[in-house]
């Protein structure tokens, strides 16, 4: 399946100013396709275009008719899974059933939104005597979108869904190294049949087309996934232009065990927390925070566990696939090195595969510092981190002593203690008894702390990139 190495911008596919870019197969290290380059200029046509777009049509637009728009890319989107999820599978490595939830998803996201378009409510509000007040939730106008290539399908689900459901128009900036999949949906999205650039994608690199996206003023919200330094440079484009942003930056997520949870039903969860996406997931659960009288009893079952993972290509379908990169593998692997250098142990790994693809099999590490560099830092691999704790305080405690805030998970029966804990921990979701990495459509989700702010998925992302009005009437 070839995709278009162009942009769409104002309906229409046009080349990027700056030439092409070849796209990796990660699991082969071969060419999977090309992608537009581009710059300022085509970037600087597409927030025209979706201005123009705002102004004239999808601004005025019912909400009814946006939301039958948005279901009509649903039911395009699922008619599509199979290509979608071989395209995303083999652009980023994913397993092909993992690419096929996804390509579900950003499918879901589509219905959600298109339900959701119409029924955004506003409030009355008692006042004086003589007056009546209401207020409505309006569109900010033109949204910027910047994703990462963890997961392509999910994300541009995630981020545009909401806004044009709730009357934007957007200007989309996927990946360089995982975006093929995006530009399918694209394809698929003009099928659809949405007015000229009420949706326009612009691909090519962070510094190029990203900065472009970034810094140009006439983008009246800012959605940013990925890394810290990055975000904060986005953030910085966003107070040079004083419009809103909402940065989805990382995490490094605790699941605390208690030694009186159901570990049989803990135990699968815990693994597929970090192999999930080979662990480049925002929210993985990075860090097993486990309580001292069962820690070697667990460490035991999850060794055996380890060895056993399948890392391999993902149109093979393993347990894990690649690392997105050679650089990204690189990283990991430097991670696992300074944390050995910190006084880390190797407690298990599975068997790496042969061939040119850029595996990193999953790592569970023991005698981890929770001040050590691998336990404070996103390492964006399958690399889980084991740490003891003594009492509910203790286990807190090391749950919170991350600049990080994303998600968490407490393991116990006594439901007292877990609704304790999951207050106590700093995250913007806390699960019990669970986890669950990425999904939930329904499900706000966004950081506290370092891991960013703003809130996606749910009816809160509604409320992100709209701005409340307050009409006051005096009856006269
Ligand atoms: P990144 O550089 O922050 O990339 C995220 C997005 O920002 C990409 O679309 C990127 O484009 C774009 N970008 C890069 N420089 C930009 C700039 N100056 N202005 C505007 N946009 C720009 O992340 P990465 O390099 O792909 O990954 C590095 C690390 O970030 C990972 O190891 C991981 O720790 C973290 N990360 C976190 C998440 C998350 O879900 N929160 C996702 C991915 C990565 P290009 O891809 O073309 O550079
Ligand atoms: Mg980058």
């Amino acid at each position: 399946m070839k995709t278009q190495a162009k942009n769409y911008i104002n309906g229409k596919w046009v080349p990027g100013t700056l030439g092409k870019i070849d796209m990796i197969n990660p699991s082969y290290n071969t060419k999977a396709g090309e992608i537009a380059r581009s710059g300022d200029q085509d970037v600087d046509k597409a927030v025209k275009a979706a201005r123009n777009a705002f102004n004239r049509v999808w601004g005025k637009t019912d909400a009814a008719n946006r939301g039958r728009i948005l279901y009509k890319i649903a039911n395009v989107l699922e008619e599509h899974l199979d290509e979608l999820s071989e395209l995303e599978s083999a652009d980023t490595g994913k397993p092909i059933k993992q690419a096929r939830t996804d390509a579900s998803l950003c499918a879901r996201y589509f219905e959600f939104y298109a339900g959701a378009a119409d029924k955004l409510h506003g409030d009355t509000i008692p006042f004086m005597d003589g007056y009546s007040v209401y207020t409505k939730r309006v569109p900010l106008g033109v949204t910027g979108h910047i994703i990462p290539w963890n997961y392509p399908l999910q994300m541009t689900g995630r981020t545009l869904a909401p806004a044009l459901a709730a009357g934007n128009t957007a200007v989309f900036k996927p990946a360089e190294d995982a975006c093929l999949a995006v530009v399918r949906v694209f394809e698929l999205i003009h099928e659809a049949g949405f007015p000229p650039g009420v949706v326009n994608l612009v691909t090519g690199l962070g510094d190029e087309a990203g900065a472009a996206l970034a810094n140009h003023p006439g983008i009246d919200h800012m959605a940013f996934t990925g890394s810290p330094e990055v975000g904060k440079i986005v953030m910085k484009n966003s107070a040079d232009h004083i419009r809103p942003v909402l940065l989805e930056l990382g995490g490094k997520s605790p699941q605390v065990v208690f030694n009186d949870a159901d570990i049989e039903a803990a135990m699968p969860v815990i693994v597929n927390a970090i192999i999930q996406n080979a662990g480049q997931t925002c929210s993985a659960g990075s860090r097993l925070v486990i309580q001292e009288d069962i820690h070697d009893d667990v460490v035991h079952e999850l060794i055996k566990r380890f060895k056993k993972l399948k890392t391999g290509p993902a149109d093979k379908n393993p347990d894990v696939g690649p690392i997105i990169t050679k650089k990204q593998l690189e990283r990991v692997e430097g991670f696992v090195q300074r944390a050995i250098d910190d006084g880390a142990e190797i407690l298990a790994q599975g068997d790496k595969p042969d061939g040119e693809g850029f595996f990193f099999p999953p790592m569970l590490m023991g005698r981890v510092n929770n001040e050590s560099f691998i336990a404070q830092n996103e390492v964006f691999g399958p690399v889980l981190t084991v740490i003891p704790f003594k009492d509910e305080a203790d286990a807190i405690r090391i749950a919170n002593d991350v600049e990080y805030g994303l998600i968490a998970a407490v393991w116990t029966k006594d439901v007292g203690k877990a609704h304790r804990v999951a207050e106590a921990i700093d995250a913007g979701q806390v699960y019990i008894n669970g986890y669950g990495a990425g999904g939930g459509v329904e499900l706000p989700f966004g950081g506290m702390k370092k891991s960013g702010f703003g809130r996606e998925k749910g009816f809160e992302a509604l409320y992100d990139v709209t701005a409340v009005k307050t009409v006051i009437v005096n009856h006269g």
